[in-house]
């Protein structure tokens, strides 16, 4: 039985592996083939009652659930209604805190709001990306500028009043300027929550097979570092609390169900290569959707997964904590690893501290805010090897 520190409850996320078309830039798993989202659906469902049957008390509770993808507004509100008494059938979950629901601008019509809101959805993940339309079509986004900001606008009408938006910099040809416009506009509509990310060019994305051929020129360091210097200052400037390496809240309004895989809460993944962590195994799902449609549909082992060791787990716990403005605590590693992954981490830590890199706060230490664009690099100096 998985022990009981987390002093939480778990999150449930939902993997909805269908798309309209494909952003050039990622490499999330999911089919541009609608065909076979009804038999989906009946999939998801059926692996909630599986889940629900392992009976692992590390999911005794659902605090928060997260539908993502891919696109969940494939779905009706009303298929996703479905998932949602699912989830409540199977699992206690009286006191849901957070419920998410992502969604591409183009797809959220007042109806489509009325209805999520229905469901009980309480919270918008907003994939805009970009306010420029150069960007957009560059990135082959299915909406245009206006559709990103009429749609934040009238989600906040509609009484949506947990709002968070994702944007992407660091994309080649984007000026300092530009990536202002870009922030200046999200924080405008009066958004909670903002998550920018760093484009990064994966290898079997489109946008990976064009910089093999030298059809795309990365961004300078020095560039990408102005802009990441710019989202801090202006954040800050609109009260917005940088508490995650590409997160940022107003008024403490965290993404509670991502903080939990900061804070290594147990969390169940349920679709197509979908994660699931209960504090000792690791599990993903098989990520492919035909497959597994044939594994749930014939009882058959739709993932695979592992048992972590102490070492493996200290090392996840320096990965996410360091990303976050809580970081790392030495009476955490010390109770849950072990006096000698303290000593280590201690060891390990020194120069960090002595030349400003890491910042210890209490028996907590932090990555220093000048140096969080460099986190990747201090964290790999961390790491048991
Ligand atoms: S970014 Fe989102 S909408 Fe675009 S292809 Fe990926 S999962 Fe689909």
């Amino acid at each position: 039985m998985p022990p009981r520190y987390f002093g939480y409850m778990a999150g449930l996320y939902i993997h909805i592996p269908f798309c309209k078309r494909l952003c050039y830039y990622c490499d999330f798993y999911f089919s541009v083939s609608l065909q076979r989202k009804d038999e989906m659906l009946k999939a998801l469902i059926k692996e909630i009652e599986i889940r629900a049957k392992e009976n692992n008390p590390a999911f005794n509770e659902i605090a928060t659930i997260y539908i993502g993808g891919g696109t969940p507004t494939a779905y009706t509100p009303d298929e996703l209604g479905r998932l949602v008494a699912a989830i409540k059938s199977n699992f206690y979950s009286q006191n849901i805190i957070e419920f998410t629901v992502e969604a591409n601008p183009d797809d959220l019509s007042a109806p489509y709001l009325e209805g999520l809101r229905r469901v009980g959805v309480d919270r918008l993940s907003i994939g805009v990306q970009s306010f420029i339309e150069r960007d957009l079509k560059w990135m082959n986004r299915g909406h245009t500028a206006r559709q990103a900001i009429e749609s934040v606008k009238l989600s906040r009408r509609l009484g949506f009043n947990n709002i968070t938006v994702d944007l992407i910099y660091g994309i080649p040809g984007m000026s300092v300027d530009e990536w202002r416009y870009n922030l200046e506009t999200a924080i405008s509509l009066n958004i909670q929550h903002l998550s920018a990310y760093h484009l990064t060019i994966e290898e079997k994305t489109v946008f990976g097979k064009r910089q093999k051929k030298n059809l795309i020129t990365p961004i300078a360091e020095e560039q990408s570092e102005r802009q990441f210097i710019l989202l801090r200052e202006l954040t800050a400037s609109s009260g917005f609390e940088h508490y995650e390496v590409s997160n940022f809240a107003k008024n403490k309004m965290y993404g509670i169900h991502n903080s939990g895989y900061w804070k290594q809460q147990p969390y169940i993944g349920i679709g197509p290569s979908a994660h699931s962590y209960d504090g000792e195994r690791r599990r993903w799902n098989v990520s492919n959707n035909i497959r597994y449609l044939e594994k749930i549909n014939t009882a058959a082992i739709f993932f695979e997964e592992e048992h972590l060791d102490i070492p493996a787990k200290y090392n996840e716990y320096i990965l996410t904590s360091l990303r976050t403005n809580w970081g790392v605590s030495l009476d955490y590693i010390e109770k849950r690893f072990g006096k000698y992954f303290q000593e280590y981490f201690e060891e390990r830590s020194k120069k960090l501290i002595l030349s400003g890199c890491l910042v210890p706060k209490n028996r907590n230490v932090k990555i220093s805010t000048s140096y969080v664009f460099l986190s990747d690099s201090i964290v790999s100096s961390l790491i048991f090897v």
